[in-house]
């Protein structure tokens, strides 16, 4: 059992108060922005992308490859702690969400058709994203 982390709520509320629309829309509505849409789908800069709500660390750019989606593809979470997994049977589809297990936002999907040895594809919307340059 996974130790729950502990979450502020106050700042959590603050912290969603801070997001446009679209973030909120994504995040907390579990929307999907439209593929090629997100400013990080074609991002190949070195860093690490943290939860946009919360500012955890969760997907690093050494595991992001590019798909052809058109949203952000990576092999692997930064650390699975930071992620929570749950079935989602939405839209008639099998799938499995992928959520931010600090502040429970919603981040995209992951596949099982991934083309690197992890075999994993986190399908994840840049909304849910914010990316800081490692220099
Ligand atoms: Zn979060």
């Amino acid at each position: 059992m996974v130790k729950s982390l502990k979450v502020n709520l106050k700042k959590l509320e603050e912290a969603k108060k801070k997001l446009t629309e679209e973030q909120y829309n994504i995040c907390f509505l579990k929307g999907t922005e439209p593929p090629g849409s997100g400013k990080y789908t074609y991002n190949k800069k070195k860093g690490m992308y943290y939860c946009v709500v919360c500012n955890s660390p969760l997907f690093s750019s050494d595991s992001k490859f590019e798909s052809g989606t058109g949203w952000p593809s990576f092999d692997k979470v930064a650390e699975n702690k930071n992620v929570k997994l749950e079935k989602d049977l939405s839209l008639g589809m099998a799938r499995t969400e992928v959520e931010c297990a600090t502040c429970g936002a919603h981040l995209g999907h992951v596949f099982d058709d991934g083309p690197t040895e992890t075999g994993k594809r986190y399908c994840i919307n840049s909304l849910a994203l914010d990316f800081k340059e490692t220099k």
